[in-house]
């Protein structure tokens, strides 16, 4: 049996709408993306809720709204994907990374602070020098759908006065403790690429209860044209605009929203379904001690984006990449979130990170990997995902 690490779920209902827009004659930024931001803010339980075409475009759009400058410095995980930091650069300001903590892989909060610190009193920090420019912003990283602690990164953004932005690509919905994610930061920011827990294709959805920061990001979403106009273009009104700033393209289209309005609409049952298999992968592998499964912080809602194993120190004679090799050659897809930033060409040339700096992020990394995990995802694929890893194990356990 051949399993996909991901498959989109898409319902008639999704095709139907999409129809229906395409015959409506009207496609871009309109009806369905009023309907998609209105439902969006209400299901999170935020006052604000922008649809975009990337959660990248949010992410940035968001650090714009703070008035990121040159050489400002923005704190960010190391262990996260490329668009949490590359908008850092966007604005030429200094992404300083930090280390996750060993049980969940997000970042570490007692390491977040000292971090900032550290760069309040001019102190060397990983792999950067001073001097410094200012400490604006903190983007924590729900991994895998796992929430951070909200609560701790709050009193850090109001300890030093600065921005929690947070990256929720892989998280909807999610509860730490009894609150939503998308109402518990300055501005959160979602994705609805095609893999992730919801999805429009590509898209993304910036939410926050900041009057001021929403008026910034639908004028910068849309060429920098006054809020008015906005309105105006969603609902297909004047011909007058003017300009306010040197704006961005980010918006969503309606043909996007169609399927974001359906998504949205079953985001609970999609992720009860995957809830469902992690729990079916946990109690399958419990006799497995070759894998360290992901582990859930009691009190939260746990999105389960994906499902991130890591290989079990000294319990293989193979790597990981060999055993993602012998996955595949059973015909399961396999992911892999993430090569830390601070490792990749970019940041080391361009700030001399590298090796040796963030120990956590590093030990995962070649340890780790994701199973398939997707709504539709049947028992009998996951039963075919379990018995490759088995039959793998009786060949190469060490
Ligand atoms: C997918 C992802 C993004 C970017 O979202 P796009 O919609 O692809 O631009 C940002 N951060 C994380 C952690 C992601 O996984």
């Amino acid at each position: 049996m051949k399993v996909p690490v991901f498959r989109p779920s898409i319902t008639d209902d999704e095709i139907n709408e999409v129809v229906d827009c395409l015959r409506s004659g009207w496609l871009t930024t309109g009806p369905r993306v009023r309907t998609f931001e209105t439902a969006f803010a209400d299901y999170v339980g935020a006052r604000h809720a922008i649809a975009l075409n990337s959660g990248t475009a949010a992410l940035h759009l968001a650090l714009d709204a703070i008035g990121l400058r040159r050489g400002d410095c923005v704190v960010v995980p190391a262990f996260t994907f490329a668009a949490t930091a590359e908008v850092v650069r966007y604005f030429d300001a200094v992404p300083v990374m930090v280390d996750s903590e060993p049980r969940t892989l997000n970042v570490d909060m007692g390491a977040a602070r000292a971090t900032i610190e550290a760069l309040r009193r001019g102190e060397p920090v990983a792999g950067l020098r001073p001097p410094y420019g200012p400490v604006r912003a903190f983007i924590p990283v729900h991994f895998a759908g796992q929430m951070v602690d909200v609560e701790r990164a709050r009193a850090i953004g109001d300890e030093f006065e600065i921005s929690i932005i947070e990256d929720a690509a892989h998280t909807l919905p999610a509860r730490w403790k009894d609150r939503a994610v998308g109402s518990t930061a300055d501005i959160t920011c979602f994705s609805f690429y095609a893999n992730k827990c919801i999805t429009t294709g590509e898209g993304g959805m910036l939410t926050t209860d900041d009057d001021a920061v929403a008026e910034r990001v639908r004028c910068m979403a849309l060429h920098g044209l006054s809020t008015d106009a906005w309105k105006r273009h969603m609902t297909g009104g004047r011909w007058y605009y003017e300009i306010v700033a040197p704006g961005f393209k980010y918006n969503m289209t309606d043909v996007a929203a169609a399927l974001g309005i359906h998504q949205l609409a079953r985001a609970d049952d999609m992720r009860a379904r995957r809830a469902r298999l992690a729990d079916r992968y946990a109690a399958q592998l419990a006799d497995f001690p070759l894998l360290e499964l992901p582990a859930q912080v009691p009190e939260t809602e746990h999105a389960w984006h994906v499902y991130p194993v890591r290989m079990t120190h000294g319990a293989w004679a193979i790597g990981r990449d060999r055993l993602i090799e012998e996955l595949n050659a059973r015909d399961i897809g396999i992911a892999v979130q993430w090569m830390p930033l601070h490792m990749h060409p970019y940041y080391r040339r361009e700030y001399g990170y590298g090796e040796g700096l963030f120990p956590v992020a590093e030990d995962a990394w070649p340890r780790i990997l994701s199973l398939p995990l997707f709504p539709d995802m049947t028992d009998e694929e996951q039963d075919a995902v379990i018995d490759a890893l088995r039959d793998i194990a009786r060949t190469f356990a060490g």
